[in-house]
C-alpha cells in the first residue's frame, strides 16, 4: 500500500516536471522563431554612429537621397543629424 502511494506521488512529480519542462522547450522554441524571423524578415544594417547592426525594417531613419540609413536609437540619429548639418555648414565657409 505504501509503495503504491510512492509510485502516485513520484508520478504526479514526474508529470508536473514534465508539463514544466514542456513548458520551457516551448518558449525556448518560440524565442527561437522570433529571431528566425528577424533575420528573414529584414537584413541588419549598421547604425554609423555607433557601429550597432540593426533591422533594415527600424522606424529610426534618415533618408539621403537614395541611401537610408538606419539607427540604432533616435540619440545616435541625433548625433548623425548634427554631425552632417556641422559638415555641411563647414564646407559652405
Ligand atoms: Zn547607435
Amino acid at each position: 500500500m505504501s509503495f503504491t502511494k510512492l509510485l502516485i506521488v513520484f508520478i504526479c512529480g514526474f508529470v508536473v516536471w514534465k508539463l514544466f519542462m514542456g513548458d520551457k522547450r516551448y518558449k525556448q522554441n518560440k524565442a527561437e522563431e522570433k529571431t528566425e524571423n528577424l533575420q528573414a524578415s529584414g537584413e541588419m544594417v549598421k547604425d554609423p554612429v555607433c557601429g550597432a547592426y540593426v533591422s533594415k525594417n527600424s522606424d529610426i531613419r534618415v533618408r539621403q537621397g537614395d541611401v537610408v540609413l538606419n539607427f540604432c536609437s533616435y540619440d545616435c540619429r541625433e548625433t548623425y543629424l548634427k554631425r552632417i548639418q556641422g559638415s555641411e555648414e563647414g564646407g559652405k565657409s
